[in-house]
């Protein structure tokens, strides 16, 4: 009997285990650190054995294949002796995606990935399809595959998912845009990031569709280089002749396959940031067959998404704003790009190889203080510093929440944008941005 091991026991990894013990393989999960006990339960209750804070040579080194975690970097010493002996590592999605025909919907970027794919399901959801939503968010891709039957799935990639990804194929493949991120993963090579976003359009056929960012420059040379066989959909923010999708005169137009158009006014999403997102989820479901009064019902009914620009409260006058999720210098940049009040900026936390030039004009142009809340705000100095713009420096949510309340005044906005990972005081972004709202609750 084929030996599956799994290395890496959270979503993806429980999700595979349970994917593959259905298919008669032999099947051992391995954790280096401790396992939830939701996945524990998950195991047991399918008899899948299992290790957690160790990685047992003997019980991995005889594996014919290897499902690894996206968390768990290449030059993890157990994933470097599986390489030597040439064990084949692939992804949970390239496992599960072997035992579906669904049509894959897949969703990559370096930001608005969970925007768009969550929008995208919901308009297709909305619409009565047989849909699931998978990847980064919610149930993994191998669970429902072991478990459901959806006729769809829109899947979140992350680029470590991306480079496990072998023979897998997106039926309909989104590129937000590629914008410098964990490049500490990538050998701070941004090229090797690069082609691993790239990688979205790998084994697509005639038949299928490839949605990109046309006002990309890394994406727009990208495409002259790799030889893309899918029909391309390039959308932009304004008409131009190459573009199919794009808005012009408030109008949000859609030219192929279906012409669509709707209000740009009528769009549940609000930001520049998220007119890319909506364009991309509205070809998307046109593609897949929605009809134009369920898109347009789908654009204009969505409610966005936690820790994403998220309103987290006035208090005397004094907007609160969690975009948590902003984990990398671009995205705070759209965040900032959007504010329309003097803003009190939230900076701060493990920094994946930042390049803080870009966000600087808008620093000058839109902020009244700048609040540095990480363990080693060094870098963020050496930027900032002598800007004319007061900066404090805190290490918890609520020193931090206290100082923006100080420097903020009636009309001003407090946005917590941090450019950066949150390891260094929080457990995720999720906690750094529950934590903000709690603290701004109880100002
Ligand atoms: P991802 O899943 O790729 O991290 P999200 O949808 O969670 O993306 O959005 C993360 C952050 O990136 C948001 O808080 C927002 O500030 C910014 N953002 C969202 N969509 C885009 C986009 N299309 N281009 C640039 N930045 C974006």
């Amino acid at each position: 009997m084929k030996r599956i091991v799994i290395l890496g026991a959270a979503e993806s990894g429980a999700g595979a285990a349970v994917l593959a013990k259905k298919q008669g393989f032999d099947v051992f999960v391995s954790d280096m650190s401790v396992i939830k006990d939701k996945y524990k339960q998950q195991l047991d209750a399918y008899g899948i054995p299992w290790e957690e804070g160790r990685h047992t040579e003997n019980l991995i080194l005889n594996a014919d294949e290897i499902i690894k975690s996206p968390g768990i970097p290449d030059t993890a010493p157990m994933v470097m002796q599986l390489k030597q002996r040439q064990i084949p590592i692939i992804s949970e999605i390239e496992f599960a995606g072997r035992y579906t025909h669904a049509k894959m919907i897949c969703i990559t970027g370096s930001n608005g990935k969970t925007t768009t794919t969550s929008l995208i399901y919901h308009i297709l959801k909305q619409a009565g399809y047989n849909v699931g939503l998978a990847g980064n968010i919610g149930r993994s891709l191998a669970l429902q595959v072991a478990e459901e039957n959806f006729d769809y799935y829109v899947i979140e990639l992350s680029s470590f998912q991306l480079d496990n990804m072998y023979e897998f194929k997106a039926d309909i493949a989104v590129l937000m845009n590629i914008t410098p991120d964990h490049l500490d993963r990538y050998d701070f090579k941004m090229q090797n990031y690069v082609d691993s976003k790239m990688r979205i359009t790998r084994n697509q056929t005639e038949q299928d569709a490839f949605i990109f960012w046309n006002d990309d420059p890394v994406v727009r040379r990208e495409l002259e280089k790799y030889d893309i066989k899918a029909h391309l959909y390039p959308f932009s923010e304004f008409h131009e002749t190459a573009s199919i999708a794009y808005v012009e005169d408030e109008e949000y137009v859609i030219e192929q396959p279906t012409p669509f158009n709707m209000e740009q006014e009528e769009l549940a999403l609000t930001g520049k940031h998220n007119l890319y997102n909506s364009l991309a989820a509205g070809i998307t479901a046109n593609i897949a067959g929605v009809s134009n009064e369920q898109i347009r019902k789908g654009l204009s009914s969505f409610s966005g998404v936690e820790h994403r620009l998220e309103k987290a409260g006035r208090v005397r006058g004094i907007d609160f704003i969690n975009d948590s999720k902003a984990t990398n210098v671009n995205a705070c940049w759209y965040a900032l790009e959007s504010m329309t009040q003097p803003t009190v900026l939230i900076l701060g936390g493990v920094d994946k190889g930042n390049d803080y030039s870009e966000i600087i004009d808008l620093v000058r142009q839109k902020c009244i203080g700048l609040v540095f809340l990480g363990v080693d705000n060094a870098k963020l100095h050496a930027t900032f510093d002598g800007f004319d713009i007061p900066i404090v420096d805190v290490q918890s949510m609520k020193d931090c929440v206290d100082a923006c309340y100080r420097m903020a005044h009636p009309g001003a906005c407090v946005l917590l944008s941090p450019c950066c990972a949150s390891f260094d005081l929080f457990k995720n972004m999720e906690d750094r941005g529950e934590q903000f709202k709690e603290c701004v609750r109880n100002l």
